[in-house]
């Protein structure tokens, strides 16, 4: 295995290209953090969604800008399992951020700037010892525009539906590709769209369309990257 540098390597793409599926493997292939920004913006929405401060009616800003700032915990834990998991105080909430009715509320959440800044500045605290991977919307463009490699994701509509769709169910989770497939354009069209760090790919980016590839190719793919960035880099002693 090739010993990677002590490196910031930010994730950006659409929703359901395979973003966390990928980062997790890097992570764990050349022993980096890997953290899940999403993750932290689903917290807060659910956090909206149970203080009933968003509905059809909007979000209520005011409050849900007190909560954050009265101390509203978020934090990852890591199991021996190796699965890396968001709880707020002890309450794990892993399972409940990803819900259909999560997903539908987290781009209007997303998109209010003092919930931006709230999130970036834990990214910034979690990620303070360096040797991270993080994937999200705007890590190369915004939390992290030093970061030495930055990666862009996409994938067909089609593969990306499909793919989120079987997550879903595979985790026991009602939904129908109808439903996931317009939540992923809603998402796509907000995220892109929104006047605070909407989401582009940074110009120094490297762009993957994984549409037909296998996750090992992905892992070959970035380890060429890295090594045509950095330069011939020594082994570890690993395989
Ligand atoms: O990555 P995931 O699909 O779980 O992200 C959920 C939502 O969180 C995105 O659709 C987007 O609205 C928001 N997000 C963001 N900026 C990030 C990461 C996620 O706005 N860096």
């Amino acid at each position: 295995m090739i010993a990677v540098p002590d490196i910031i390597i930010a994730v950006d793409g659409w929703s359901s290209t395979g973003k966390s599926t990928f980062a997790k493997m890097v992570a764990k292939h050349f022993g980096f953090l890997y953290l899940d920004s999403g993750a932290m913006y689903r917290g807060v929405t659910l956090l909206a969604m149970e203080k009933g401060l968003i509905g059809a009616e909007g979000i209520r800003e005011d409050e849900l800008k007190a909560e954050l700032d009265a101390g509203f915990d978020l934090h990852f834990e890591r199991p021996a399992d190796g699965t890396t998991q968001l709880f707020s105080d002890s309450r794990n909430i892993e399972k409940e951020i990803r819900t259909m009715e999560v997903s539908s509320y987290v781009s209007p959440i997303s998109a209010v700037a003092f919930v931006r800044s709230w999130v970036d500045e834990h990214l910034h605290d979690f990620s303070k010892n360096g040797r991270v991977i993080m994937d999200g919307r705007d890590i190369g463009t915004t939390v992290f525009p030093n970061a030495e490699l930055k990666i862009f994701m996409t994938a067909s509509d089609e593969v990306r539906a499909q793919r989120r769709y079987d997550e879903l169910i595979a985790k026991g989770t009602p939904a129908s590709m109808e439903e996931v497939s317009k939540n992923l354009k809603e998402r796509d069209y907000i995220d892109s769209h929104r006047a605070t760090s909407p989401l582009r790919r940074a110009e120094d980016a490297f762009e993957l369309d994984n549409s037909e590839m296998t996750m090992h190719e992905e892992l070959v793919w970035i380890q060429g990257l890295i090594q045509g960035k950095f330069g011939i880099l020594d082994y570890d002693g690993r395989d």
